[in-house]
């Protein structure tokens, strides 16, 4: 079967910004104006289609990003809204992972963010080309080319303006289109009609000057047309678009739009902009996988004659359908009803069922090709990061590299029953939120969930309590400890018991040592797979994975540490998966009784912003909280500082400045790393949590 769409028409795009720039309103626009949807969703009046959990409506922003597809002068666009607040940023990388081009929104008064920046880069690491669209122009304050020059300073790009918007009575009306020469206006209505006329008079001069500035960056870098530049003679449009194409995809330039999504205007152009300027998956020609029997590098081209590859970039389960997989496909092609097979979890699956997402229904496919981005629905071990591909040919795709959960509250359901109930939902939340982690303390025995920070775990909890109907408590937040072990250490284990008439023997050893900060938990195994099963490999690498969980000091989970597996002892009739996992665990916990380890805290980024005579104030305060200070910058009449300082100490912070700078002080929070407590804190914690303290204080409840 064919594909609807040749390759070369699709785009899968992300829309990213500063939380409030107008993603959402922006979107909204985009599936009107494709005819996906009839009427105008608001984010005001929590009608957004994309937005749509209760709890982003209530609250009015973006949690879970989702993908919505759209057609445009027949080429498919597929749009994965990301959120922008920063608990939620391991959303914005799992999607910057899978998508070949952005659109960047900046607010037309404010210019570029501080938040914005953090994308920005995570952008630049994916090497993701980007448009830029100035939002908001008809707002008291707007200015486009300010915007424009922030773009500059703060970002260090090189902005290419492609069209310079046009006011009458300082009404913002529309935008000139630099390349066509044309003012484009949009009907009062709702927008739907665009209108294109003469440059007026008065501006002709300005519009030159950009659009001389346009073919002097395209001619330059174009060999192609630099000749007929330096002649003098005019370079025909559609050339000019070809070059600035070529010069967005190569990360030269970053072609720049203007308008207002909420007053529907400057909408349809930066639809154009997104064929016209973007990627499609072939432009990205190939990518770059390991193949997981070697560990050597291989690649796949982004083509459908290709062997089939794809990336789970998000899971979320659903409530009729069970566990829904938004999958990049990379290469090939997949039919429904066929196998894959899982790198990671190293199982044979099934498709059950493949479903191209609109933002909140549905519709089903029979075959998906490379490219596209869909919702898989059959796989059962499958989660976020994993690559699935043919299984006589494997490739895995890296990983996302997501941070450790940083706060922690304890949790506890209203009775037996209900603890079940809760135990299932938390499950559920895992497998969709890799920044989202359940355990259990060993000491107290209390079920504790951790998260990104406080907003985080507040939604959760709240679709606990109402999604889910969990009657129960929750405690006060708290710092997530972790550990990390500093010497080299080797352990093994032999299981050998009796269940029943069932016998079970396996014997593991392995050895332990320090992986950088920051990589998490790392498995390697010297032993060739033909001595062992990759069932028995997976079961020896979950018993690892276990034993981290709790570390040695006071329990808190082990990060940062790579197990190695030296050897096994098995037997063919005795030796299966669950002997394995139980020996795997005992041989870390073997090896981490001997070893020394340190403690962990997470450490939080933080810009504040604060006006001059409060500066010395907010510097002293910091210092009290462990704080270190990276930059200071003095502008006008406030103060930015930039600094780090340990999460323990920021509980209540905002609130505390605020109060300190009469309100005129403001602050920007975000997980940076984990690094080592200082010993004599570390002893104080240490006693603390292996001694009586409980998590436990209940402050709010639901049900
Ligand atoms: P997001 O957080 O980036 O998704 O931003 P939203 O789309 O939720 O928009 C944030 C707020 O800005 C909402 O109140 C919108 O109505 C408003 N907004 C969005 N676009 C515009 C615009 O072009 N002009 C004005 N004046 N307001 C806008
Ligand atoms: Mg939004």
């Amino acid at each position: 079967m064919g594909r609807d769409c040749p390759i070369e028409k699709v785009r899968n795009i992300g829309i990213m910004a500063h939380i409030d720039a107008g993603k959402t309103t922006t979107t909204e626009r985009f599936l009107y104006y494709t005819g996906k949807i009839y009427r105008m969703g608001e984010v005001d009046e929590g009608t957004a289609t994309m937005d749509w959990m209760i709890q982003e409506q209530e609250r009015g922003i973006t949690i879970t990003s989702a993908v919505t597809t759209c057609i445009w002068n027949s080429f498919k666009i597929n749009i994965i809204d990301t959120p922008g607040h920063v608990d939620f940023t391991a959303e914005v990388e799992r999607s910057l992972r899978v998508l070949d081009g952005a659109i960047a929104i900046f607010c037309g008064v404010a210019g570029v963010q501080p938040q914005s920046e953090t994308v920005w880069r995570q952008a630049n690491k994916y090497k993701v080309p980007r448009i830029a669209f100035i939002n908001k122009l008809d707002r008291t304050g707007a200015d486009f080319l300010r915007a424009v020059d922030t773009m500059r300073t703060r970002l260090c790009t090189d902005p290419l303006i492609m069209q310079y918007p046009y006011f009458e009575d300082e009404q913002f009306v529309g935008v000139i289109d630099l390349l066509k020469r044309k003012l484009l206006q949009f009907s009062e209505d709702d927008g739907h009609a665009v209108s294109e006329t003469p440059v007026p008079e008065h501006l002709s001069e300005t519009v030159e000057k950009y659009r001389d500035r346009i073919v002097e960056v395209v001619a330059g870098e174009v060999e192609s047309l630099t000749e007929a530049y330096l002649e003098g003679r005019e370079i025909a449009v559609e050339d000019l678009k070809l070059g600035i194409r070529k010069l967005t995809l190569s990360h030269k330039i970053v072609p720049v739009f203007g308008g207002a999504s909420f007053r529907n205007k400057g909408v349809q152009p930066l639809l154009d902009a997104v064929i016209d300027y973007l990627p499609s998956p072939q432009d990205i020609g190939t990518v770059d996988g390991i193949n997981p029997k070697n560990e050597e590098k291989t690649s796949r081209r982004l083509a459908d004659d290709e062997d089939f590859s794809g990336y789970v970039f998000k899971v979320v389960s659903d409530p009729y359908m069970g566990k829904l997989l938004f999958t990049r496909i990379y290469s090939g092609k997949i039919e429904n009803g066929s196998m894959i097979y899982d790198c990671n979890s190293r199982k044979k699956e099934r498709i059950a069922k493949i479903l191209q997402m609109h933002a909140n229904h549905r519709e089903e496919l029979k075959i998906v090709h490379s490219g596209e981005i869909v919702g898989l629905i059959g796989p059962k071990f499958c989660k976020t990061g994993h690559t699935i591909c043919t299984e006589g040919r494997k490739i895995a795709y890296e990983a996302i590299a997501f941070p450790e959960p940083v706060i922690s509250v304890a949790i506890e359901a209203k009775n037996q029953k209900e603890q079940q109930r809760l135990e299932e939902a938390l499950q559920k939340f895992c497998d969709e939120d890799p920044t989202f982690k359940k355990y259990v303390d060993a000491e107290s025995g209390q079920t504790l969930i951790s998260g990104m920070g406080e907003l985080h775990l507040e939604i959760i909890v709240d679709r606990l309590f109402r999604e889910f109907k969990i009657q129960g408590n929750v405690g006060k937040p708290q710092v997530s400890y972790k550990e990390t072990i500093v010497s080299r250490q080797k352990g093994e284990a032999q299981i050998e018991k009796e269940l029943g008439n069932k016998k079970l023997f396996a014997g593991v050893t392995v050895e332990l040592w320090p992986s950088k900060r920051g990589v998490g938990f790392i498995f390697h195994s010297n032993l060739t797979s033909g001595n062992l099963s990759e069932e028995f490999l997976s079961a020896i690498e979950e018993g690892c994975r276990d034993a981290l969980m709790v570390g040695n000091l006071a329990g808190f989970p082990v990060i940062d540490t790579t197990v190695k597996l030296l050897g096994v002892n098995y037997s063919e009739s005795d030796s299966n998966e669950i002997a394995f996992k139980m020996a795997a665990t005992q041989a870390v916990n073997n090896a981490m009784l001997s070893g020394d380890f340190i403690l962990l805290e997470p450490i939080m980024k933080l810009e504040i912003i604060t006006p001059e005579e409060y500066l010395g104030d907010v510097i002293n305060d910091l210092n009290s909280r462990r704080g270190k200070i990276d930059k200071l910058e003095k502008s006008e009449n406030s103060s930015v500082i930039d600094g780090v300082a340990p999460l323990s100490e920021l509980f209540g912070y905002t609130t505390e400045l605020r109060s300190r700078a009469q309100g005129r002080a403001t602050n920007t929070m975000q997980f940076g790393h984990y690094d080592e407590v200082p010993p004599n804190f570390a002893k104080n914690i240490i006693a603390r949590y292996k001694g009586e303290l409980s998590y436990f204080e209940a402050t709010s409840s639901g049900g």
